[in-house]
């Protein structure tokens, strides 16, 4: 079975591992410390703090906003769930804004003057446009789980440009890993500081009562990545151009043969980054007549392809059905949700790889 993703290891990345285990530190040490320098280095952030993985990463977003009861935070219904419940962990309530279905993003103008955060995610890899943003909530969060790599005209995605806090995560489906792992880059001083006593028990030194000594400020949380998977993080990030010109590669790739199925109005290929801007391409998710979705998925898989979905809306999930959002909630969504279908791939992706799904495609569409 082709995979809808895949990490890529080579044998740097193993040695970059090894190294770690036969020196001194294994939990977080100098390789977290060397890490989080590439992180700032690539994005341009003031800032890299490291966590072990993105939805820690989000909750610690989130925390050290000063968000809490009493405060909205809006997401887009079309994402993982963890872009929702990181408010949810710091005792917010959970919005939704509506999708512009010409980016799959959320419609940034439609984010309602109440919002005191809103939670951006770029949906596949494509940066939300933050400019749109009709109001500036209080706290501008971007979910960049997806976008690592990408470039917006104000620069790389996770600079913090037009945003807060910008959250990653570095599961082996996404462009970059650490196994499991995330981060947070911000330009403010302070919130570097509390996202790092957010990740180890809300502690600081005390240096005046000894060498020892230190003192737990506040509640938090053990949210600390290993050494381990720092040293594969900087090895991986080593090859972010790399990896993320690939997707490009096949992304184009995709485009081409299946422009013929697309013209035919038998699937909607996903939106492109416009000019100036450049897309991660963290999902290539093209989308199908709903009444087919399941023949095509399950077909597919028959021939060894490995599609998946992403997403089934959030709000649809029973854990959010006191919010009592039915459906027609949020209709592009919901359109979304019920057609979209994401085509394998990962650098590692062969081009007689995407072939096979191209052809199985044509026969199965
Ligand atoms: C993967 C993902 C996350 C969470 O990341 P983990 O590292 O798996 O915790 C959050 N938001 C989005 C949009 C994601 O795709």
């Amino acid at each position: 079975m082709i995979p809808y993703g895949h990490q890529s290891i080579d044998d740097d990345d193993i040695a970059a591992v090894v190294a770690v285990l036969k020196g001194d530190w294994l939990t977080q040490g100098p390789a977290v410390d060397t890490f989080e320098a590439a992180i700032v280095e690539a994005t341009g952030a003031r800032f890299a703090v490291a966590f072990t993985n993105g939805t820690a990463a989000l909750h610690a977003a989130c925390a050290v906003a000063g968000l809490g009861p009493g405060d909205l935070v809006v997401t887009s219904p079309l994402s993982f769930v963890a872009s929702a419940n990181c408010a949810r962990y710091v005792g917010a309530s959970v919005g939704f804004v509506d999708i512009d279905p010409e980016t799959m993003n959320i419609d940034l103008p439609r984010v309602p003057a109440a919002a005191d955060a809103v939670v951006a995610v770029h949906y596949a890899g494509l940066p939300v446009d933050l400019t749109r943003l009709a109001h500036r909530p209080r706290v501008v969060i971007e979910d960049a789980a997806h976008a690592i790599g990408a470039l917006t005209p104000d620069g790389p995605v996770g600079n913090c440009a037009r945003s807060d806090l910008c959250c990653f995560s570095f599961h082996p489906v996404k462009t970059i890993t650490t196994a499991e792992g995330g981060a947070v880059t911000t330009n403010s001083y302070e919130w570097a500081d509390a996202l790092r006593r957010f990740r180890s028990h809300g502690t600081v030194r005390v240096p005046d009562e000894g060498g020892w000594a230190y003192d737990v400020v506040e509640l938090a949380y053990n949210y600390r990545l290993t050494d381990m998977q720092a040293a594969l993080g900087s090895s991986q990030l080593a090859k972010l151009g790399t990896f993320v010109e690939r997707r490009n590669r096949l992304a184009a790739a995709y485009r081409a043969g299946l422009a013929e199925l697309a013209g035919a109005g038998r699937l909607i290929l996903p939106p492109a980054a416009p000019p100036g801007w450049r897309h991660a391409y963290h999902l290539f998710a093209v989308q199908v007549p709903p009444v087919e979705r399941r023949r095509i998925y399950d077909e597919l898989r028959g021939r060894g392809v490995g599609a998946q979905v992403h997403y089934r809306p959030i709000h649809q999930h029973s854990t959010f059905a006191s919010l009592g959002l039915g459906p027609g909630s949020f209709p592009a969504a919901e359109r979304a949700g019920a057609s979209v279908l994401s085509l394998p791939l990962f650098p590692g992706l062969r081009d007689d790889e995407l072939e096979t799904v191209v052809d199985a495609l044509r026969t199965v569409c």
